[in-house]
């Protein structure tokens, strides 16, 4: 039996040889060099080729080379009755809890209007923003991880998820009818949320219209969440103060793309948290020992909720 590494936008080196050292024996083929399809039962998948899945006869268990799994679940030739599993990983979320809160402390101390000044020479002493308040949107894996960095920081944060659950060290809300409870006087709204068929362009003008702050968005979760259209609306109308966003609808962000050059959009290039690339080795190695012994596989995404 093999695994195929379905990836087309990096280097597998480290990946295939640390799967070759975990999983002596076993077969690891790369795209393009898939000389036997029909030995396959176990996918890596990121940035997956067009119609790449017919050629599997006995394909199994696909894994997301990530945290999300959009990309597969949005794939139109995905094939029924594969187990999609996704990455899950301890660094991930620390390291976007380190940008979420350098994201707050930049804003909150000026930092993105003194970067403009030093660029004009201007030496210009300005206010800082006071407010602490800061709701997450999806308290999963990663979103928790956020928020309770923010508690320990001082931060007064509240969670928001789709699920009903117990108070955390901060409060939570549910659903679609708590939502302008937990966006109430809110100064950072930040979104980890996943990007499914419920959440996609949910933070939309509607959305917008529930923040009565003037709050600044982050969006490290999913670019497709965000109608982008309605966030630059909601800052023509001062709904928000401005955005940060690390994901975008289409990525690489055009070229001519309004974000650039909006005064109260910063940008940056997918870069909230990257994978450990040891921590997706162990992770595989064990999902595809697990598959072979029957055994039930570790992060399994659920095909109707879609994350
Ligand atoms: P997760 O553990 O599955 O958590 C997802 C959270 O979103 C859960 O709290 C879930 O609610 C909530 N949610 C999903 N649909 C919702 C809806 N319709 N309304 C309200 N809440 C909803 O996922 P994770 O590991 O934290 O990862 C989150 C996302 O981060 C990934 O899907 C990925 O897109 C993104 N990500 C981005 C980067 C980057 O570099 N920018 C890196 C890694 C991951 P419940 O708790 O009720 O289920």
């Amino acid at each position: 039996m093999s695994i195929a590494l379905l990836i087309t936008d990096r280097n597998l080196s480290t990946l295939y040889h640390g799967l070759q050292m975990q999983l002596p024996g076993v077969d690891i083929q790369c795209w393009p060099n898939i000389t036997k399809p029909e030995k396959v039962r176990f996918v890596v998948a990121w940035q997956q080729p067009d119609n790449c899945w017919q050629k599997f006869p006995r394909l199994s268990v696909i894994s997301s080379l990530g945290a999300g799994c959009d990309g597969l679940l949005n794939d139109p030739l995905l094939p029924e009755n594969v187990i999609i599993t996704r990455i899950v990983d301890s660094s991930l979320a620390e390291q976007m809890a380190e940008y979420v809160l350098c994201a707050i402390l930049l804003i909150k101390r000026r930092f993105n209007d003194y970067f403009k000044q030093q660029e004009e020479q201007k030496w210009q002493p300005l206010a800082p923003i006071i407010g602490k308040k800061v709701t997450v949107l999806g308290v999963g894996k990663i979103g928790d991880k956020v928020a309770t960095t923010l508690v320990a920081c001082g931060y007064q944060v509240v969670g928001w998820s789709r699920t009903e659950k117990s108070p955390r060290s901060y409060p939570m809300y549910y659903g679609k009818t708590q939502l302008p409870q937990a966006l109430t006087d809110v100064d950072f709204v930040v979104s980890t949320l996943p990007f499914t068929a419920e959440t996609k362009h949910s933070l939309n003008d509607d959305f917008f219209k529930l923040i009565t702050n003037k709050a600044w968005l982050i969006n490290v979760g999913r670019g497709q969440v965000l109608n982008e259209q309605d966030l630059l609306s909601a800052l023509t109308n001062n709904y928000i103060q401005g955005a940060v966003l690390d994901v975008v609808e289409n990525e690489p962000l055009a070229e001519n793309h309004l974000f650039w050059h909006h005064p109260n959009i910063i940008i940056t290039p997918h870069v909230s948290a990257i994978t450990d690339q040891q921590a997706v080795i162990a992770q595989i190695t064990e999902n595809y020992l697990f598959m072979n012994a029957g055994k039930t596989l570790n992060n399994r995404v659920d095909l109707k909720t879609g994350y």
